[in-house]
């Protein structure tokens, strides 16, 4: 990426757009390769192939009612006062494959759930019947496949369960646990390692001396990983010098399929994360045009995607939010990158740099006349509780220097209605 000197933070002169950065960072990207996981580890992730049945589902004609398998065609005169007197030859029971089976003015005793005899074509439920033992008589005449559960019924062999690229939910799963198939081929979550780095962070668990900051970014991703899909390890704080930086990605670098490091990219200290990979990797710094996250780092650091996102704890999730999420989406093989987005009526004035585009943290509330967005808090990107308390990022396009009260903006909601 060149690196211009001369950039004007509030024209946006020099940066790159969002989407364009975003465009540069998935053509990096590839869906995991596809693995035959369990169905518990294949839960929530996206069929690589299109699975197909082997089997018709249900796999036997089934009995829907407690009653007796019979023959249609021996009933076809039945009257209340003509009943007809059908012989009982067996039981059907649940499970098993039926011994009797049903000929000519014979019956067989069977139970919901369990196959139907060879011979018969229809249930009479057992509050329909006179008699029992070993001799029954209908009333009426019945049609031919009534209360039976037809085999293939659901699905035959051959049909698709699964289409490729769709991402196993709980009906899913059911699905093909039913048909036999207990290791779909799906793409893997990918891992993803967590850094933080800076001088000045302690653990939230230490006590804490003036001047340092806990380590909040950290838990930030391990969420926002988590909840994208991925499986987030937190790797700790890294000190400020290159060393360190190296030592510990290198030291994950087996089981990593991404990296995330937040803190270190600014014009004053991304020398260390350059130094850090100088050989081994190729991690470009570019300045987007976005607030807050203007500064971001993205490479490649033997083969894995390492993103050096911007220390400020609202700039880290914003970053998460318009690169990172998109990437571990894609590695997971989704398609639908992005998050949903509304149109919404701002509550008050919104100011931005007219350079860049602005992600306001708004809460967004339906209401009878659409969607109203609120603003949560300042625009300052350590200000995290403003994320806290918000559900949405109001899109404040380049271009746009204020946007006013009642204004219609996109909105980017990052939280399902419910929560
Ligand atoms: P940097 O991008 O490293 O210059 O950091 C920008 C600001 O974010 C500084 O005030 C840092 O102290 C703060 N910061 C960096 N990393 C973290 C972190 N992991 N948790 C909380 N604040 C952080
Ligand atoms: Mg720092």
């Amino acid at each position: 990426m060149s690196e211009r000197s001369a950039y004007d933070h509030d024209s946006g002169e020099g940066l790159l757009s969002v989407e364009e950065t975003r465009e540069r960072v998935l053509a990096k990207i590839e869906p995991l390769p596809p693995l035959e996981l369990p169905l518990t580890d294949a839960s929530g992730c996206v069929v690589a192939a299109d699975v197909l049945s082997g089997v018709d589902l249900p796999e036997f004609a089934s009995s829907a009612m407690d009653g007796y398998a019979v023959r249609a065609a021996d009933l076809r005169d039945a009257a209340p006062d003509d009943p007809i007197e059908l012989k009982v030859v067996g039981k059907a029971l649940i499970g098993q494959r039926p011994e009797a089976t049903v000929g000519v003015g014979e019956a067989v005793q069977i139970a919901t759930g369990a196959p139907i005899p060879a011979g018969a074509d229809a249930i009479i439920p057992i509050e329909d019947i006179e008699g029992g033992g070993d001799r029954v008589r209908i009333l009426r005449p019945v049609a031919e496949g009534k209360h039976v559960r037809p085999s293939g019924e659901d699905v035959k062999q051959g049909d698709v369960l699964v289409p490729k690229g769709k991402r196993l939910g709980a009906p899913e799963l059911g699905l093909l646990a039913n048909a036999g198939v207990p290791h779909p081929l799906v793409h893997p979550r990918p891992r993803v390692i967590v850094l933080s780095t800076g001088d000045e962070l302690i653990p939230p668990t230490e006590s804490f001396t003036f001047g340092q900051v806990r380590d909040s970014n950290a838990y930030t991703l391990f969420g926002a990983l988590r909840e994208a899909g991925a499986i987030p390890v937190l790797a700790g704080i890294v000190k400020d010098d290159p060393e360190s930086l190296k030592d510990t990605v290198f030291s994950y670098e087996i089981q990593a399929d991404a990296f995330v490091s937040s803190g270190g990219v600014s014009v004053g200290e991304r020398d260390v994360v350059k130094a850090a990979f100088f050989g081994r990797g190729d991690v470009d710094f570019y300045r987007v045009a976005m607030q807050p996250g203007m500064p971001q780092g993205f490479g490649l650091v033997e083969g894995k995607p390492f993103f050096g996102l911007p220390g400020n704890p609202v700039s880290v999730f914003v970053s998460f939010e318009m690169f990172v999420r998109p990437a571990v989406l894609k590695m997971m093989g989704r398609v639908q990158l992005v998050r949903p987005e509304i149109t919404a009526t701002l509550s008050e004035d919104v100011a931005g740099p007219k350079g860049k585009t602005q992600f306001a943290r708004v809460e967004v509330v339906r209401g009878p006349d659409g969607w109203t967005a609120t603003p949560t808090g300042g625009r300052g990107s350590n200000l995290i509780s403003t994320v806290a308390r918000a559900n949405g990022l109001a899109v404040i396009p380049m271009g746009t220097g204020l946007a006013p009260a009642g204004s219609r903006v996109k909105v980017m909601l990052f939280r399902a209605s419910e929560d």
